[in-house]
């Protein structure tokens, strides 16, 4: 596990099921205040069975989840978001059939200070310009990115100390996804927001976050930063799509270093 003693959030032994079905099993790890973790996993791995134990949605069968050295195992899902912990569910779930700008005062309905609620309005949209223009439309009207931007930008309306982003990269083209990644590091470095993001597209997480979990079948089985990570050949072959981690391989993997 990440030696990360200014932890913000720490899962010990985690185990979760639906019904018969474990989907993860004894899952440790560590977020570092501050930093981007990230984890890595194919199709049904068990990614978002950690956000949703983490958040509240399910309940573990064993194991403890801490945030900001708080017990906060099994707690009610919007206690914890009134903590500082928010959300961002696969699949967006923006309320539809409300404005952009309500979709953006949703997020901030706990806070009592309208001028700080205004001042986080204007940065959101500083980060995605294309909110303003959509403020007074329905949010159901919008494209599947610009729902990602709002999601996200609903998430930081609430002022969190960690966000906890579901497969931000589903649906959207690789220029859209390049984009959102971007604001997500923007946001990071500009705010201090600590985010745990889990994402298929293991080439853009390795490049955004710091520390990376790789989870198969329910189960951590590899953990570095990832910078290290990216180094590793079993990640390269299995994660980055790069068969061979001879020469070609490598050519083509520092080209793909320099996006950021
Ligand atoms: P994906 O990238 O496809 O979302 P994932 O890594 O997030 O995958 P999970 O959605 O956490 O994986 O699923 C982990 C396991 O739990 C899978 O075997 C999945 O089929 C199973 N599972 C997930 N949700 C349910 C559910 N509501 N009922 C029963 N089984 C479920």
């Amino acid at each position: 596990m990440s030696d990360a003693g200014d932890a913000v959030l720490t899962l010990t032994n985690v185990e979760s099921a639906y019904g018969p079905i474990k989907a993860i099993r004894g899952v440790s790890l560590k977020v570092k205040k501050g930093e981007i973790s990230t984890v890595l996993g194919s199709n049904g791995a068990g990614k978002t069975t950690i956000l949703k134990t983490i958040s509240g949605i399910i309940d573990p069968r064993k194991g403890s989840v801490h945030f900001r050295g708080e017990d906060i195992t099994s707690r009610d899902p919007a206690l914890i978001v009134q903590n500082g912990l928010c959300h961002v569910p696969e699949g967006r779930e923006v309320f539809a059939l409300l404005s952009v700008k309500d979709n953006l005062l949703m997020g901030a309905y706990t806070r009592r200070d309208r001028d700080a609620v205004a001042r986080d309005m204007a940065q959101v949209f500083d980060y995605f310009p294309i909110l303003r223009e959509r403020a007074d439309q329905d949010a159901g009207l919008l494209s599947g990115g610009q729902q990602q931007m709002l999601a996200i930008s609903r998430a930081l309306m609430g002022a969190p100390e960690l966000i906890l982003l579901d497969e931000p990269s589903l649906g959207l083209s690789p220029k859209l996804t390049k984009t959102i990644f971007e604001i997500v590091v923007r946001i990071n470095r500009e705010r201090g927001t600590t985010f745990l993001l889990v994402e298929q597209n293991a080439n853009m997480a390795l490049h955004v976050a710091d520390y990376g979990y790789v989870l198969e079948n329910g189960r951590i089985v590899m953990e570095d930063t990832c910078e290290r990570l990216r180094e590793k050949d079993d990640i390269k072959e299995f994660y980055l799509g790069m068969k061979e981690a001879g020469a070609r391989g490598e050519r083509r993997w520092k080209k793909r270093k320099t996006w950021r």
